[in-house]
């Protein structure tokens, strides 16, 4: 990880006070639509935009009161429609609407019903902005892979009843303290953030969930939980292990980091940069944290 070789304290970037870190937005990019639905934009010309994933195919007409169609029937009107240049805003409403439509990109874990879980949990989306995280040798960054990820997590919990807020749900920079002042301020029972790794060998290779070197038996348990779903990704142990980084040493309550895997290595590079590698991740994840709020 870029961010060991810094030293434990840390992936941090040049240290600047950044103003509030959550807003609530009534309007959200059709792009942002996208990464909270856990969607990629397949096309899109002056009138519509096809967004999919392994199981979805929504379809948004891009003017006022335009329909949008999920796998194939109309399910309602998109509501207003801003634009402004090449940038497209929908009510961010829109999110809520569609999200219980879609199908679940990959089947349901057996070890993990699908009933409702009650808590909330902070979703950490490591790096942003100005500071890229790791790059793989394709030009992959850290802060996308660590984003789209994340997304996908929140919305996989949001759709089973847990509480979830993002610490950035935009390629923005947000200080390392402020991220654990999210989980602190809301007294999140768990604080996830996700990250990728690299290493000088490029035979360095799989996940790693780290937790403090002081941490809480609760953190302990939910990082056992979490490595143990992700097992089931194929992606190379590498365990469960403790380090100071700042986001885990800031935060009150129970917090865990997860280092996806190595963007230095190509193969799990490979796997990152994949759509539907990254559902499996993120399912994993979602699992381990509901396994653990139970
Ligand atoms: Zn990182």
């Amino acid at each position: 990880m870029t961010c060991l070789t810094l030293g434990i304290a840390g992936c941090q970037g040049p240290q600047r006070p950044v103003p509030g870190v959550i807003v609530r937005e009534d309007t959200i990019t059709i792009e942002q639509l996208a990464l909270r639905l856990g969607l990629g934009i397949e096309q899109r010309d002056d009138t519509f935009v096809v967004m999919k994933n392994a199981a979805n195919t929504v379809i948004v007409f891009t003017h006022t009161d335009g329909r949008f169609f999920v796998n194939g029937k109309p399910m309602g009107n998109v509501g207003a429609v801003k634009q402004s240049a090449d940038t497209v805003y929908v009510p961010a409403t829109l999110v809520e609407q569609i999200r219980p439509l879609l199908r679940s990109a990959v089947p349901e874990q057996p070890t993990v019903k699908p009933q409702k879980t009650k808590g909330l949990v902070v979703i950490d989306a490591g790096h942003g902005a100005h500071d890229p995280g790791a790059i793989s040798p394709g030009g992959i960054r850290e802060k996308d892979i660590n984003l789209r990820v994340a997304a996908k997590i929140a919305n996989l919990l949001e759709r089973r009843g847990v509480g979830v807020v993002m610490t950035r749900w935009q390629d923005r920079f947000i200080e390392l303290e402020d991220r654990a002042a999210v989980a602190n301020q809301r007294n999140a029972d768990l604080f996830v953030s996700i990250h990728a790794d690299s290493a000088p060998s490029s035979s360095a290779q799989g996940f790693t969930v780290y937790v403090a070197t002081a941490a809480s038996a609760n953190a302990y348990r939910a990082a056992h939980a979490i490595n143990q779903a992700m097992e089931k990704t194929g992606m190379d142990n590498r365990g469960i292990r403790e380090a100071d980084y700042r986001v885990l040493v800031q935060t009150n309550g129970p917090a865990v980091l997860i280092e996806l895997g190595y963007l230095s290595n190509a193969q799990d590079a490979a796997r990152l940069a994949d759509d539907g590698f990254r559902d499996r991740m993120a399912q994993a994840i979602a699992d381990g944290i509901q396994t653990y709020l139970r």
